[in-house]
């Protein structure tokens, strides 16, 4: 119709590459040696789009995306892609769980979402009955399997629809195919996602993110990354996070693959890197890290190391720039369908520390407590808006806490330089005010990690009668120790160490040993059990001492 505006991607993603270039690699998978064509990844979302459509829009009054809600609760690996591709293709929302949550967790993310359908994998079915159980509205009866057995991935044919019960007759037998589904006239404010943040601060969010900022938000990772035919994405962070989803979006819209691999690992995730041609892969500091110490020498044919989800410390970045490691050190959020900002190798070597300019059409500013835009090189908390963006919570109340006027009010604190570089600090709600002084736990971490024998701290503020908060250091030592016969790493030498490189308030007066720091499953430290460990193991310290 010529005249009238036409949204697009006007249909799914994957209908338009079928189209577009149906003999390109789609998806590879690591563990099984699969390998999709465009083609042959259109026609398995198409069967399980069929069978979606049976179960979930009998009697749905076809409102579009937002009338329909698929829960998907199963690991990382190519079901996963082919059901969010075909609720896209049916105009039906997709709800990814954490399958490494509790039934319990889960239950209360399926209550709050109200999904019309729960998809699992055989590995999460037990998890997937106790979760209907606990769900009134879920029809606990047995499950009717849903047939994706032409989906031709090992295991598929466990692949189960949990509500409602309609049986599906199960048709595997199609050579010759044409679409069972046509796929629905997209719109750029349906919402296509609900995904759930990391839970970092508290519960975790539940973020709605459209058609438009998946669009939005892979088209301006492409203008920073750049795009060639032959690139080939890793995917080894779950699909269950913006990071591990996004990647897969991508490389849909832009004709290229996507090599899954089921599970990190640090050999093998270095030989995949190594042997799969891959041009491009998302990190988060921990892996990058394990990475190296495994060894890992990146190829030729590696591109981008996306490196984001929490703070790279000096040290990693200094490894990465030894190892010719292509580092673009990545600011990002679920709430803007991952990348805020991207720097480039070059410039972590110029401006160190920095996540590097807002992508195109991406704005942030850094505000006052007031609201009011600080000069740069002032911290003030960083506020972001743009196409990316989500338009909001499930939950109303968040959004409003959240959004106003100017964008989304992240929750970070940072700062800009005058060419509009950012750099991160640290979440406004994890300063700690201590006899009314602010202590920034990052600047604290940093002189805990010019210890010798210290390799990762975190910091947090514990509740102190005495100065409404003290400073508590949680330490991982260097493992292992650099030289035999050395005693373990004490309390008191970090103390030491602390009194000769930071002001008396902020010295950490409570400090615990760890193997470890607690992490989220994206990788970021989980603060509440860095503060329970010291509450249970912490050493109290002084100057005295
Ligand atoms: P929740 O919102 O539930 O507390 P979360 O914020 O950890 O969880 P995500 O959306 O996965 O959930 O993570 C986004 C956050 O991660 C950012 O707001 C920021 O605090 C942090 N982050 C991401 N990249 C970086 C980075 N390069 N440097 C510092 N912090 C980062
Ligand atoms: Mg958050």
């Amino acid at each position: 119709m010529i005249g009238e505006p036409v949204d697009w991607p006007t249909r799914d993603l994957v209908a338009h590459r079928a189209a577009a270039t149906p003999q390109r690699t789609a998806l590879v998978d690591t563990e099984t040696g699969l390998e999709w064509s465009f083609r042959e990844f259109d026609r398995r979302v198409d069967r399980v789009a069929s069978a979606l459509e049976a179960v979930t829009l009998d009697g749905s009054d076809g409102e579009g995306a937002d009338s329909q809600r698929i829960a998907l609760l199963m690991p990382t690996r190519p079901a996963f892609a082919t059901v969010f591709f075909a609720a896209m293709r049916t105009g039906a929302t997709v709800v990814p769980l954490n399958v490494r949550e509790t039934t319990g967790e889960l239950a209360a993310k399926v209550e709050r979402t109200e999904p019309t359908t729960l998809v699992c994998d055989g590995s999460t079915e037990d998890a997937a009955r106790e979760i209907a159980v606990k769900i009134e509205s879920i029809d606990s009866a047995e499950p009717e399997p849903i047939d994706l057995r032409s989906v031709d991935e090992p295991g598929c044919d466990r692949v189960r629809s949990l509500l409602p019960s309609d049986s599906i007759a199960a048709s595997d037998a199609d050579r010759e195919w044409s679409r069972a589904v046509e796929p629905v006239p997209l719109e750029r404010g349906d919402t296509q996602l609900i995904m759930f943040t990391s839970g970092t601060s508290g519960e975790p969010k539940a973020v709605r993110l459209t058609v438009g900022n998946l669009v939005a938000s892979a088209t301006a990772s492409a203008f920073r990354l750049g795009v060639t035919p032959t690139d080939r994405w890793l995917c080894c962070l779950p699909m269950y996070h913006m990071g591990g989803l996004a990647p897969v979006i991508r490389s849909v819209l832009y004709g290229t693959t996507v090599v899954i691999q089921r599970e990190f690992g640090a050999e093998s995730t270095a030989r995949v890197l190594a042997d799969d041609d891959v041009t491009g892969v998302s990190l988060v500091p921990t892996m990058c890290k394990r990475l190296l110490d495994a060894g890992w020498e990146p190829t030729d044919a590696l591109r981008f190391v996306l490196l984001g989800g929490a703070p790279a410390s000096s040290e990693l970045l200094e490894r990465c720039r030894d190892a010719g490691v292509p580092v673009h050190p990545t600011y990002g959020m679920t709430e803007t369908a991952s990348q805020i900002a991207t720097a480039t190798p070059a410039e972590t070597g110029t401006h160190e520390g920095t996540v590097g300019q807002p992508l195109l059409f991406t704005d942030v500013s850094v505000v006052d407590e007031t609201g009011a835009t600080v000069e740069p090189g002032q911290q003030g908390e960083l506020v972001v808006s743009g196409p990316t963006v989500t338009p909001g919570y499930l939950d109303d109340e968040k959004t409003a806490a959240a959004v106003d006027e100017r964008g989304l009010h992240t929750g970070d604190v940072g700062y800009e330089d005058d060419d509009g570089r950012l750099w991160v600090l640290n979440r406004r709600s994890d300063r700690i005010v201590t006899g009314g002084e602010n202590v920034d736990p990052g600047e604290v971490v940093a002189a805990l990690r010019t210890h010798p024998r210290v390799e990762d701290a975190a910091v947090v503020g514990l509740a102190d009668e005495e100065w409404g908060e003290r400073v508590g250091a949680l330490v991982v030592p260097e493992q292992p120790p650099d030289s035999d016969g050395d005693d373990p790493l004490e309390p008191r030498s970090v103390r030491a160490h602390c009194n000769e490189h930071l002001a008396g308030f902020k010295r950490p007066k409570t400090i615990g040993i760890a193997d470890a720091l607690p992490r989220t499953t994206s990788g970021t430290v989980d603060r509440e059990r860095v503060r329970d460990r010291l509450l249970e193991a912490g050493t109290d310290v002084t100057d005295s001492a």
